[in-house]
């Protein structure tokens, strides 16, 4: 066990939930900043927040905003932790495009606040900046730590910047800058806009006769699909490296999002085509054709290695999904279509 402090942004996120918990196991006291919202926003880690067995208080929250650079200084100074997992970003591709200054404010410049934060404070912190594959976008693949960045979004664009700013502070000011850079990984907690979160909820629902639709765009998209409680250990091993480097995290594999809906309505014995609709609405005014990523460097030198892919984690979501609708109201009457 150990006696290390974490501070993690974005932990009310997919990824730092379970982040959240991977460290907590690990004997980290882990402080998460959460924005004030209207509601609670704790969903995911409700569980964590209070719990009895956290007689010591290893879990603790804070306020703050990636658009409040004066508050994050406030906060490492505070907090002074040993490890920064910087995970909050404007994360959702499509959002960007109908926002492309606020996700430049928030995913870009929010990096920067905090890695100026971490300069101004002198903090000896190990800091870890979640990258994307998106960065990749037209590159073909398998894509690798060198491959070249050509960013389709403006999200990805806000990534590549965040991504050579932490390389830039590592080579600038000799800070400990780690890029993870995470092909799509999913999981039951993965939030509900995102394709594969999408479609499972569907099959499951219409499987339980309350959905009869679900509409899509592209279903030709190719994406390499991990599990995402595996990616956060990733994350883990990288910042316990001496060395700061970045990385790719995938599994290797790639499959289209026409294969992950046969997987997921295939598990609830239904015929896909009866009920998957076209709709332009979630088309992209330009989309990322195939990521599929060469994780060997991860392998070699962090030791970590994918063992979960997507027809698995298809079933996993699926199953997740089965559960909470059985937990529902039940078929739904008269559904609009
Ligand atoms: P989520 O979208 O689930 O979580 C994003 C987190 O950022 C939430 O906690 C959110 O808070 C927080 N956040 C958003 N805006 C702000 C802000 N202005 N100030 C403070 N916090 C903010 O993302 P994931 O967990 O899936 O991903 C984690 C990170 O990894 C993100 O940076 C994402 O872009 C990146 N990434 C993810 C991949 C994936 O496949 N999941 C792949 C590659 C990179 P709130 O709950 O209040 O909204
Ligand atoms: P991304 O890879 O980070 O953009 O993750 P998403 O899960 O949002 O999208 C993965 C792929 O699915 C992209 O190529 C989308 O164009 C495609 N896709 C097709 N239909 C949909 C949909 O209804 N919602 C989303 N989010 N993506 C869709």
């Amino acid at each position: 066990m150990t006696s290390k402090t974490a501070l993690i942004t974005g932990i009310t996120g997919q990824d730092g939930s379970y982040l959240a918990e991977l460290l907590l196991s690990k004997g980290y006291t882990v402080h998460g900043v959460i924005r004030r919202s209207s509601g609670s926003g704790l969903g995911r880690i409700a569980h964590l927040v209070g719990d009895e067995r956290d007689e010591e208080g290893r879990m603790r929250l804070h306020h703050g905003d990636l658009s409040d650079g004066a508050r994050l200084i406030a906060l490492l100074d505070r907090v002074v932790p040993s490890e920064i997992y910087h995970l909050a970003a404007q994360s959702d591709v499509h959002v960007s495009f109908e926002q492309p200054e606020y996700t430049g404010a928030i995913t870009a410049l929010g990096t920067t606040r905090l890695l100026e934060a971490l300069r101004i404070t002198g903090l000896p912190a190990r800091y870890y900046q979640a990258s994307s594959s998106e960065m990749f976008g037209a590159t073909p693949p398998p894509q690798a730590e060198g491959s070249p960045l050509q960013p389709r979004s403006p999200y990805a664009v806000a990534k590549a910047y965040g991504y050579w700013m932490a390389r830039n502070y590592r080579e600038s000011y000799a800070l400990h800058t780690v890029n993870g850079i995470m092909f799509n990984h999913e999981s039951p907690r993965r939030g509900e806009a995102f394709v594969t979160r999408k479609i499972a909820r569907a099959a499951a629902r219409i499987a339980c006769g309350q959905q009869r639709f679900l509409d899509l765009g592209n279903l030709e998209a190719r994406r390499d699909w991990g599990y995402a409680p595996e990616y956060v250990e990733a994350m883990w091993r990288m910042l316990q490296r001496d060395r700061a480097d970045d990385y790719v995290v995938a599994t290797g594999t790639s499959h289209s999002v026409r294969d992950f809906v046969t997987f997921c309505f295939e598990h609830v014995g239904l015929d896909w085509e009866r009920h998957v609709r076209f709709d332009d609405r979630y088309v992209r005014p330009a989309d990322v054709a195939e990521l599929v990523g060469d994780a060997s460097k991860a392998q070699r030198v962090l030791g970590w290695k994918p063992e979960v892919f997507a027809p698995e984690l298809a079933r996993i979501m699926t199953d997740a999904e089965l559960e909470a609708a059985g937990r529902g109201k039940g078929p739904l009457p008269e559904e609009r279509e």
